[in-house]
This record gives C-alpha cells, structure tokens and sequence, in this order.
C-alpha cells in the first residue's frame, strides 16, 4: 500500500483565528490546515498534501522561506511538519487545484505520484540500513496503519465495533518470517542478508526467533517494532535495542492473527508485545476523542510522551493509528 499524501479534496468549513487577519483555519476530512484568509472557499475542491508529505520546491517555493532547498532523494523540496500558528494547530498543505493539475481530477483522486510527492523517511543508520538478500517478501503486506484523520469512524460506530489499543512504539518496523522452510529477516521494505552487525539480524538471533518460528509449526511472519539504541534518536532511553511484537501474519492463509490470537502466541513463544490495554474498547466518539486518547505517557519509559496508539479491530482487520499532536509538535 503505498499512502495517498497528496489527493483532491474538498474544504469543508473555514474558521476564522481570534486576533489574525491574514490567516484562517480550513478543514479537510478530519485535518486542520492554516491557509491564507481569503483564498479559499467552502465546498472548493483542492489538493491536500497530508504531514510528513516530501513537496518538491517547484510545486511550493515559498515552503523553504528563501533557503536553499533540501533534497530527498534527488527531489528538491520541504517536509511537511506538525506546526502551530497563532496557537492554532496546521497539518499539512492546502493548494489550488490549479497549481497543481491541468486535467480533470475529482474528489478522492490520488495525485501522490503525479505531483512525485513521496513520504519523508529519517535515512536509516548503517548499523539499520544492511544489504538487500532480495525484495520485501510479497507473500507478507508491508506495515502500515492508515490515519485516523483519514478514516470513517462513523461506520465503526454503527457497526459496534470493539478495539484492540495498543502502544504505537517509535523505532524501526522488523519482520521476520518462515516460508518454504526459509527463514527470513527485513526491515520495513527489504529482505535482508545476515550481515555482521547489521541490527535487524542480530535482534532476530537474540531472541531466538528462527528456532521458535520452528518449533510453533506453520508459516508465520512476526511483525513488530525495534527501538533503543541507534533507532529514531532512542526517544525511550533504551540501553541497547528491544523487540516487541505488534502483528501476526499467518503465510498459509494470508492472513493477520487477530488481537487475541496474537497475545496468545506472544505469551506461548515468550516474545514481548507492545504495551496494549487488557479490555477491548468501543470506537472513539470522533477524531477528536480517538487523538485524546493518543496523549499520554509511553508504557516503556513512562517519563515521556508516547508516539500515540494503534487500535486494531478485536474481529477484522480493520485498523488505524492515531498519533498524539502533542508528540508531533515535540517531533524533531
Ligand atoms: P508510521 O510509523 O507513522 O509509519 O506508522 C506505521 C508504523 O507504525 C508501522 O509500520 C509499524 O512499524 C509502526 N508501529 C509501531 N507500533 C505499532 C503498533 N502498536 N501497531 C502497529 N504498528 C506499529
Ligand atoms: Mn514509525
């Protein structure tokens, strides 16, 4: 899956910000953006660039402020970022339809690739990187978790969905699998050679993974979250690097192990899993309860602000992340 960063949609309100006559609040979906007053109108159709967005310098010069611009992979251009203006929360990027096509788009359209946005990545530490044995399996999806800025709460409601809400843990995504009687090791987006050094591999013998993937039978892919030393500046102070499982992929049937299905292998192959609340939940009220709920204290080291929480259907595969806005404006 790869994410929709940028896409049409249709603005639907504007707020004005108390004591500002430049600027005012636009919403799109379930984001607030900051925009210039005047320069948008309810019901309009615009292209929405979502955070952590890469927008090259063409699209929007006036993002790097008269700097020269960054690159990112060959693409000249700026990171969107979490930001406050007037004390009002902006995520995001508001522009014309006209800046940025000169075909017909409707609403919903994806125009990520058109507009050569790509996701802004922190480049992965040496120890992090390794060397590719081959391509991220295509047996096994990728991790990812869709925003809950992004999704239709309403319909979970209405459905009496219940959640699983786990701690979204801010490291590295792992996946270890065995297929074919082949055991393997990627990062987030490659299948990685055993390498000295090389982090991945390391954590993966550590804990024994292989032997245990044997032992249980079947074929199954482990996917979790690496943090501590080396990762993502150790947000945890970590002394060196842990694992803990986030996701059961079952090969054989392509398909996720529910919530607890999941707990359950964890317990019997002994391999820690992320923090997760014991009772599963009803749907949040709105966007707004589910991004509340994301405040607070991480369970691994509780003297700082966690990355917020994945809530994962106790019944499907639904799933959705909601990140704390207060860990985004922390976010360096
Ligand atoms: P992001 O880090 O914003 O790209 O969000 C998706 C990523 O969150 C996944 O690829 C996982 O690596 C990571 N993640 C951390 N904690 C969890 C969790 N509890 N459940 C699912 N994914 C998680
Ligand atoms: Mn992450």
């Amino acid at each position: 899956m790869t994410r929709k960063l940028a896409s049409v949609r249709r603005i639907r309100d504007l707020q004005p910000i108390p004591d500002a006559d430049r600027i005012e609040l636009a919403y799109v979906d379930g984001w607030q953006v900051v925009v210039k007053k005047g320069d948008h109108f309810v019901g309009e159709l615009v292209v929405y660039f979502e955070i952590d967005s890469w927008v090259p310098f063409k699209l929007a010069p006036f993002l790097t402020k008269g700097k020269e611009p960054r690159e990112f992979n060959g693409v000249p251009g700026e990171r969107l970022r979490t930001i406050k203006l007037k004390k009002q929360l902006s995520q995001g990027l508001i522009l014309p339809l006209t800046d940025c096509v000169t075909t017909l788009v409707i609403e919903g359209d994806d125009l990520t690739e058109v507009l050569n946005v790509q996701l802004y990545e922190k480049p992965l530490p040496a120890q992090l990187a390794g060397t590719a044995r081959g391509n991220f399996p295509s047996f096994i999806p990728k991790t990812d978790q869709e925003r809950v800025q992004n999704i239709n709460i309403q319909k979970y409601i209405d459905n009496n969905y219940e959640w699983e809400l786990t701690e979204k843990l801010d490291g590295s995504s792992m996946t270890v699998y065995l297929s074919n009687n082949v055991f393997g090791v990627c990062s987030r987006n490659i299948d990685l050679k055993e390498t000295e050094g090389n982090a991945f591999w390391e954590a993966a013998r550590e804990y024994n993974f292989e032997e245990k993937l044997r032992a249980f039978g079947g074929e199954y892919a482990l996917q979790g979250e690496l943090i501590g030393e080396g990762i993502q500046g150790n947000p945890y102070k970590l002394q060196g690097r842990q694992f803990y499982l986030f996701d059961v992929y079952d090969i054989e049937n392509q398909d996720y192990l529910l919530p607890k299905d999941r707990q359950l292998m964890a317990d019997i192959l002994n391999i820690p899993h992320v923090p997760y609340l014991p009772t599963p939940q009803p749907t949040p009220d709105d966007r707004d309860h589910a991004l509340e709920l994301a405040e607070g204290r991480s369970y691994i080291n509780p003297n700082v602000e966690g990355e917020g929480l994945v809530f994962k259907s106790m019944t499907d595969n639904a799933s959705f992340k909601a990140i704390s806005n207060k860990w985004l404006l922390e976010e360096k």
